[in-house]
This record gives structure tokens, sequence and C-alpha cells, in this order.
């Protein structure tokens, strides 16, 4: 995690040393302004934390490991056939366009899309849209990034970034809310990109793409029941490659039959947003533009 300024790379080593004092987590290393330029080639940062037990992954492979492992194990996966309403009982009815499915148990794992499917979920989920971008292979990584590490910076509108196995640099950088995808994705994220790794500013973009993830008032995940044998898991506010999976695997124990884990972690508060599902996008797309405006005033 890279930090902007002293102040905020201050606050990434205490919370380092919070979790080697109060849970044993001894693998994160505190770095000052020139041992972050020894692994990122920016001036843009003054310090941060490097987190020698974590990872990164192809979140595409992943997902379709899951699904191949899912299938082996004897699930059956239909595609193109949204969920359009659950009715719910003993079994309950999951209703898609053009059929019906009875089911012991519903799992809501729609994350930013609960939408109309699920209300009052929706109110405490919101919808964000974040972009990415992949460079032509560099010639000279080195000049970017000297590990092979994922980086994530402290700015609330976040820049994260990476190298792929063919050398491009993977970035991703601003968002938006609502359903509205931008015209040119290639140009919201060079901004940024160039203004991270100005030595970039000249470098070919041959790829962009974005996506729909869920964020929370508290950034906590949201587990709740939603009916009598209905639950839902989501919000993870972007770590939820790592944390869907736990999460899947908590909606698995508590199907059959040890929901302690599933009912501890129900209690997490999860204010909704105001202004509910109709007003909270407006509403967030300005407290959104108010902190982006405080990123780049660096207050
Ligand atoms: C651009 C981007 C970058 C990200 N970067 C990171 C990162 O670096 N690290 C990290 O940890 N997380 C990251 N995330 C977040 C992470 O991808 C999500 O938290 C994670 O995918 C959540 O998994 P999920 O299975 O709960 O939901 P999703 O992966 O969002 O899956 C929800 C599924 O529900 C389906 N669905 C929606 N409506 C219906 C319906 N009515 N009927 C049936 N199916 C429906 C959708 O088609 C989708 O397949 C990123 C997300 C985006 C978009």
């Amino acid at each position: 995690e890279a930090s902007f300024s002293q102040k905020d790379s201050d606050a990434s080593h205490a919370k380092a040393d919070y979790l080697a004092k109060h849970y044993g987590y001894t693998e994160i290393e505190c770095l000052d302004k020139s041992a972050v330029l020894n692994l990122i080639k920016s001036s843009r940062y003054s310090g941060g934390i490097l987190d020698w037990g974590a990872g990164h992954l192809h979140p595409l492979r992943y997902s379709l490991g899951l699904a191949k492992a899912a299938e082996a194990a004897g699930t059956i996966i239909y595609e193109g056939s949204a969920v359009e309403q659950v009715q719910d009982g003993t079994p309950s009815i999951v209703h898609t366009k053009h059929g019906q499915v009875k089911a012991g148990y519903v799992v809501h794992a729609t994350n930013g899309y609960h939408g109309s499917l699920n209300h009052k979920q929706a109110t405490r989920v919101l919808p964000i849209n974040n972009y990415l971008v992949a460079t032509a292979p560099l010639t000279d990584p080195q000049s970017v990034l000297t590990k092979n590490i994922a980086v994530a910076d402290n700015r609330f509108v976040l820049n994260y970034y990476r190298l792929s196995h063919d050398n491009r640099l993977i970035f991703g950088g601003g968002e938006s809310y609502g359903t509205k995808f931008p015209r040119d994705i290639f140009s919201k994220v060079r901004h940024p990109l160039t203004e991270i790794f100005p030595q970039l500013k000249d470098v070919e973009l041959t790829h962009a793409w974005g996506g729909t993830l869920g964020i929370t008032t508290t950034r906590l995940p949201m587990f709740a029941r939603v009916g009598s044998h209905q639950l839902t898991a989501s919000g993870y506010s972007g770590h939820g490659v790592a944390m869907a999976g736990f999460a899947g695997l908590v909606l698995a124990e508590t199907i059959a039959g040890n929901a302690s884990r599933f009912d501890l972690l129900s209690k997490l508060p999860g204010p909704a947003f105001p202004g509910g599902q109709a007003l909270r996008s407006p509403i967030m797309t300005l407290a959104m533009t108010w902190f982006s405006l405080r990123d780049k005033l660096g207050v």
C-alpha cells in the first residue's frame, strides 16, 4: 500500500504495528520514501507498507477455476438466465424469464447488482463502476515496478496496479456511479496512470475495461438473511477476490447446518446509504466528487 503523504504513511505503519501487536501478524514491512521508490518508480509516494503474506492473481482464471471445480463437484451452472423474482417458501421458487427452479436454499450472490431483486439489501450495497487499462508489453518493466508486487495507493478513489506475466502494466483508476460506463475508458484511466508514472505518458494502451462492484457505508461486507431460507453476502468494497471466496465457505457452512460464523458476520453494522435506491447514486456522486477533490488537494 503506497501513501501519498508522510501522515498517511505513518498511519499505515501504525496499522502494521497494530496487526503485529493484536493479531500476531508480522508479515508487513514498513517502508519509507526511499524504500517505496526502490519498488515503485514514482516520485508521488512518501512511504507505505509491503505485506509479504499477501499475493495477487489473475481473477478471470480464478473464476474459471472455481466454475470448473464446482462443476466437477456436481453443480450445474446456467448462464444467461437472470433471476427475476424469488418466491420465499419451503421450497423457495426462483423465477427466470423462461423457467422456474425449486430450491431448499437460495443464495443471493449478486453483489453490486442486487437491484430490483433485493430492495432492502440494494439500499445497503451501492454499485460503483471501476476501470482498468493494460499497456502494450513494456520493454523495461523495471522502470515501473522492480518486484512482482501488486500495489494499491491510499487515495479515496484509489489507483491499483501490477505487471502481467508478459510485462504489461495493468492499471486501475477512476470510478463512476450509476449504471452508465464512460464512452472512453482509455482516456479516463490514462489520466491517473500518467499522474503516477509520467514516464509512461506516451505508452500504448491496448486494452480497457470496467466492471461493477458493491460497496457499503462502513466498507465492511454485508451478510444477511433475506427470507426464511434465503441468504446473501455482498458489499466487499473492493476486497471481494479473497473475501467472496471466504463468504462462499461461510454460506455453505450455514446451509449445511452450522450458522455460527454467518450469524456473527450478520451482526456487522451495515446502515443504508442516504437517499434510498433512487437518490443514493446522485448523493454518492456528490460525496465522491468531494472526496476525490480532497485527494487532489492532499487533505
Ligand atoms: C474493475 C474492478 C476491479 C476490482 N479489483 C479488485 C481487486 O483488486 N481486489 C479485490 O479483492 N476485489 C476487486 N474487485 C471486486 C471483486 O471483483 C468483487 O468483490 C467480487 O467479484 C465479488 O464477487 P461476487 O461473486 O460476490 O460478485 P460478482 O463477481 O460481482 O458476481 C455477481 C454475479 O451475479 C450475477 N447476477 C446479477 N444479477 C443477477 C440476476 N438477477 N440473476 C442471476 N445472476 C445475477 C452477475 O451476472 C454476476 O455474475 C474489483 C471489481 C471490479 C469491477
